[in-house]
């Protein structure tokens, strides 16, 4: 069984709204915790909760800490794949400077989640679970950081967030 390092780094797939104030907060448990449970039949899941940031937060010295903790965390265990959960709203920065950086040729996959845990037709366990599947595919290997999201796959230097609600990632060239 494929062994895949999963690193929580924060934003929406790690929060939950507050149906009385509209808010959305962080969770003391990470609300994928039941997700990563049933993937125990993909992959052996070893977690690590980097930090637990919205992403307008992440500052590239965050990004650039984040890629020396996946070097270190690499270096002294041997995975198969990685897949890192990140805010949207920077989601595709990090993913572009993970992807400069990192030396590893093991799949790096970066995912996230539109709507909070709590919300219907939350996105978030079902974007972890296709980057997990995605983590352990022989095909991801050398494609440098994917990201991973709403049943797509795309390259992070290609990839831009397009909307602030709906599901929308597509490749930054499509645009006008
Ligand atoms: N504001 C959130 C963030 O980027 C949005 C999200 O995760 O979708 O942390």
């Amino acid at each position: 069984m494929k062994k895949i390092l999963l690193i929580h780094t924060g934003g929406t797939i790690a929060m939950e709204e507050n149906k009385v104030t509209g808010g959305v907060n962080t969770k003391e448990i990470h609300p994928l915790e039941a997700t990563i449970a049933e993937l125990s039949d993909i992959a052996k899941i070893t977690v690590k909760n980097y930090v637990n940031l919205p992403s307008p937060h992440i500052t590239p010295s965050h990004m650039l800490e984040l890629a020396n903790f996946i070097a270190i965390q690499t270096d002294s265990e041997q995975y198969d794949g990685i897949v890192i959960t990140h805010g949207t709203d920077t989601l595709e920065e990090t993913a572009y400077v993970l992807d400069l950086v990192l030396q590893t040729s093991i799949p790096v996959i970066v995912t996230g989640a539109m709507r909070s845990s709590n919300e219907h037709g939350s996105d978030g366990p079902y974007n972890l679970i296709s980057s997990v599947r995605v983590a352990c595919e022989e095909q991801s290997l050398g494609k440098g950081v994917l990201v991973v999201f709403n049943d797509e796959i795309h390259a992070a230097k290609n990839v831009t967030k397009t909307h602030t609600s709906n599901f929308k990632f597509i490749p930054s060239e499509s645009l006008d």
